[in-house]
């Protein structure tokens, strides 16, 4: 194996920002089998691959098998030692599935996941201020709620065996003098790619080490969990969502048998996320005290290893201000870039289009003559994901600060006009608006 040169840029990786034990509370139950990569500790010597992934998360494998199937294969290097499943639900609307399309699983997902018709929201008092069914705003629109558990298998099921290393946490990243980049494990061991595309979360060391500042705490938190209805769960297939002073609340039938539910509540602390599973039942049940005792009944059909409580942040792209996507032939992309609040519900549904972006642009690049193709599709990407990416950003941060306010005049706002005249629910969903191109054309 070749040597390596000089390194012109280094960086250590320490604390990611609010994820103190990410990795002990998600590791899971995955099925694949833990598979590390078989790279030479001495320190002088590296594995070579042409592009790696860092993170097998929504983002990392969405880009993995968007990539694979356009003919370029990738490496995938996951902190964890199977694939992290656990955590629980999140939901999908038209943008996410129209990237599932693409990238040839929607179909397959579908089978697993009720279709939700349409989403009530109350105030806490029990007053209904919204209503309306999804397609009657906007027929094309589709909205289920999904188990991440079985999104991140099916999406790693369309990948070959040996495609996601596991155990291979990034400890830290150079840049070598022929432009390729160093990412040194944690187990000593050494890869390196030509091209490296960052999927690796809110927390991204590859974010930290391209400049990025730490995501900013949103002032909340959100405890969520999955019930199961073993004989069968008793709810319409539609989202509720309840809004109290400084909290919140909502839940949805994912299946026939599951329902996920989510209490979002201020707190001056973002704390961690491994918490106690008896303390966080506890701490939801106090929570949810003043709200429908339908709760109530949830939490207590709910298993304590898909209880996982998550401080809310997010990074503001400031044009000039934040760095770029990309530095040389590495990319971010998901969270690394663009960590949102979760209020629109587009974390994961942005990540799901930035993957299949990227992709077609990095494939016709590597399949390209020219040496500096690769930048340029980066520079593409960045330009045309910067726009939609941090719009939405400041749009969920704007609702957050609303849905979790705790004065009384702006709660009287929201509960009697903002919602129930303004809010309309074709511009709600418009941010979920957006045209997808074939991943195979005639001219990829
Ligand atoms: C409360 C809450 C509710 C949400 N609800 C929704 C919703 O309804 N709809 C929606 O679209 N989005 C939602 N989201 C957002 C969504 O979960 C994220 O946007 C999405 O998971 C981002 O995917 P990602 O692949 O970028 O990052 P992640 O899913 O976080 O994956 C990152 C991966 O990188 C790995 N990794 C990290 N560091 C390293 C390292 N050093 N070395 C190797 N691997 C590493 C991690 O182990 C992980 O597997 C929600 C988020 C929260 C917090």
């Amino acid at each position: 194996m070749a040597c390596i040169g000089l390194a012109t840029k280094k960086m250590n990786v320490n604390s990611a920002f609010l994820r103190p034990s990410c990795q002990n509370a998600f590791l899971g139950t995955g099925t694949r089998s833990s598979s590390t990569i078989k790279a030479q500790k001495a320190d002088d010597h590296y594995v070579k691959e042409d592009v790696v992934i860092v993170g097998a998360g929504i983002g990392g494998l969405a880009t993995a098998v968007s990539l694979e199937r356009l003919g370029i294969k990738s490496k995938v290097l996951e902190q964890a030692d199977s694939l992290r499943t656990g955590g629980t639900s999140l939901t999908l609307s038209k943008n996410g599935w129209g990237a599932l399309d693409v990238i040839g699983v929607g179909n397959q997902l579908r089978s697993h996941f009720l279709e939700i018709q349409w989403a009530r929201i109350k105030s806490q008092q029990g007053k209904e201020m919204q209503f309306f069914n999804f397609k009657d705003a906007d027929p094309s629109q589709e909205v289920r709620a999904v188990e991440r558990k079985i999104l991140v298998e099916t999406l790693a099921n369309q990948l070959p065996q040996d495609a996601i290393s596991f155990s291979s946490k990034l400890a830290s990243i150079e840049k070598q003098e022929n432009g390729d980049t160093l990412l040194k494990l944690h187990d000593g061991s050494k890869v390196s790619a030509k091209v490296v595309v960052a999927c690796d979360g809110i927390g991204s060391p590859v974010a930290k080490w391209m400049g990025f500042t730490e995501p900013k705490y949103a002032g909340y938190c959100a405890i969520r969990g999955l019930a199961i209805f073993p004989g069968g769960q008793p709810y319409e297939p539609g989202v509720e969502y309840i809004y109290g002073k400084g909290s919140r609340v909502g839940y949805v039938p994912v299946s026939p048998t599951k329902v996920y539910w989510f209490i979002c509540f201020n707190s001056p602390y973002p704390g961690t996320e491994s918490v106690d599973p008896s303390v966080l039942r506890q701490q939801s049940k106090k929570l949810v005290k003043n709200y429908p005792s339908e709760l109530l009944k949830i939490i207590d059909e709910t298993p304590d290893e898909t209880m996982i409580s998550t401080p809310i942040g997010d990074r503001w792209l400031w044009p000039v201000l934040t760095p770029s996507a990309s530095s040389g032939k590495v990319v971010l992309l998901g969270d690394a870039w663009h960590p949102m609040t979760p209020n629109l519900g587009q974390g994961a549904c942005c990540a799901l289009e930035d993957a299949v972006f990227l992709s077609k642009r990095l494939a016709k690049a590597l399949q390209s003559e020219n040496p500096l193709s690769v930048e340029d599709a980066f520079r593409c990407y960045k330009n045309e994901r910067w726009r939609r990416v941090f719009g939405m950003t400041i749009r969920a941060y704007i609702a957050g600060r609303v849905m979790q306010s705790e004065s009384s005049l702006v709660c009287a706002l929201r509960d009697n006009i903002l919602v129930p005249k303004l809010a309309k629910p074709g511009s709600m969903l418009g941010h979920t608006n957006f045209k997808f191109e074939p991943l195979l054309t005639k001219e990829t």
